[in-house]
């Protein structure tokens, strides 16, 4: 049964029953949420929870190893891992003693200790770029790089890929609108969309075009788009050619390895032997207590250096963070990598991804749907087309809200 034929009223049915059941399902989370809307907007920490999914939030009472529990006492598996912020499990002992231990001996001191040496050695080790700094966020170490970029290259703009999503900062937040750079949500600045510019991916030639007025500081990409499209893999070849243009445009290079980290040590940047100006990270990385980390080159990293002291004529590149590089973040990044986050562990979470992509594919065989299934080693999923998307506009193409707002409250009501 190709998608076009899906019976929309059926599907409408099944929605509408299985969202009611939601609802019908969670009164203490209904509850609270009632009481959280007289102290917050929406009722949420961040306002944008309440529309991430179509029913009302769910209030979580607690989670252990890839399970959480919520207020109403329904158990949930979660092959979402909180957005792969929750790659190591929640609740994992090597992190609950590690940030146990650090609280009580002081968790922050706005100086460097051991465990921040040994993070950055490790990452180093681990994606290849030699010298690293820190944050408490993705989003927060994809500033500094572009920050970084403007100092290194003296040049203002920014380029994405269309479907891209790399955080919550100005530049990021731009669409296309045919072929118009637009802010993507309201409280931008309008002159924002100067310094971002947004191609296809998969699509060199656009790649070069873009780079060709020598305005352009940095490129960022995932190597393989994980937000907003699904997942998008780059040609043979993409990857080779975006640094060989970059390279001859003068322009650095960063790939965001925040989702794409899950893959194995060293993420895609070590897989596929990429070459990046910067390495930027964050979710995962330290357990699930805020860190996030950009990696960069000896070259890029002498902006930073200053050796001949602080008082120079240059003003130091604009970082920062008073919690940034906390001793907590640094205990709670050293037991990750060192206990959870090890090469057996991400080869059992592959062989995991593997059965469930299987899974997958024989249901959509079975049901004759004209699906394509993600394999992407412990990130398996589903594409609604009959083969994998190359860039935002076949993506985008692909999507179907109904169903997915169906198929999430259908699996909500049943534990996953
Ligand atoms: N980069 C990528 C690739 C992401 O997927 C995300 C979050 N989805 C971010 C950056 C931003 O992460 P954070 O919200 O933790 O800053």
């Amino acid at each position: 049964m190709p998608a076009s034929q899906i019976d929309r009223e059926h599907l409408l049915r099944i929605k509408e029953r299985e969202e009611a059941a939601f609802v019908r399902l969670r009164p203490k989370s209904l509850a609270l949420w009632t009481r959280a809307k007289l102290s917050m907007p929406n009722g949420v920490p961040m306002s944008w929870l309440r529309f991430f999914y179509n029913v009302p939030p769910v209030f979580v009472a607690d989670g252990n190893g890839a399970r959480f529990r919520d207020v109403d006492g329904h158990e949930y598996v979660d092959f979402n891992i909180a957005d792969m912020s929750m790659f190591c499990g929640y609740g994992p002992p090597a992190v609950v003693e590690a940030v146990s231990r650090r609280t009580a001996q002081g968790s922050q001191f706005l100086m460097a200790n051991e465990d921040a040496v040994w993070v950055a050695e490790e990452l180093a080790r681990r994606y290849g770029v030699p010298k690293w700094q820190f944050t408490l966020s993705a989003t927060h170490a994809n500033i500094e790089a572009i920050r970084m970029a403007r100092a290194v290259t003296g040049r203002e703009c920014v380029l994405f890929f269309d479907g891209k999503y790399h955080g919550h900062f100005d530049e990021g937040l731009v669409e296309l609108q045919g072929t118009r750079v637009v802010p993507e949500e309201g409280g931008l600045a309008a002159g924002v969309v100067t310094r971002s510019r947004v191609v296809q991916f998969n699509d060199p030639d656009a790649v070069r075009a873009a780079l060709e007025p020598r305005d352009v500081a940095i490129v960022i990409t995932e190597p393989a788009l994980t937000n907003n499209v699904g997942l998008v893999l780059p040609d043979a070849g993409f990857h080779a050619a975006v640094r060989r243009i970059t390279r001859e445009a003068g322009t650095l290079l960063a790939y965001d390895e925040t989702h794409t980290q899950v893959v194995g040590p060293g993420g895609l940047t070590r897989m596929w032997e990429l070459e990046p100006d910067f390495v930027t990270i964050g979710k995962a990385i330290a357990g699930g207590v805020p860190l996030g980390a950009y990696g960069m080159t000896e070259q890029v990293a002498r902006a930073l250096e200053r050796p001949e002291g602080p008082w120079n004529e240059h003003p130091p590149v604009a970082t920062g963070g008073t919690l940034f590089g906390n001793a907590l973040s640094m205990a709670a990044a050293r037991a990750a990598m060192s206990e959870i986050l090890t090469g057996e562990a991400y080869e059992h979470t592959r062989r995991l991804g593997a059965r469930l992509a299987d899974g997958i594919e024989s249901v959509i065989e079975s049901s004759d749907l004209p699906w394509v299934t993600h394999r992407f080693w412990p990130r398996s999923g589903v594409t609604f087309a009959p083969r994998m998307t190359r860039n935002a506009l076949e993506a985008f193409a692909a999507r179907d809200i109904q169903l997915t707002q169906a198929a999430w409250a259908y699996f909500a009501n049943r534990g996953v």
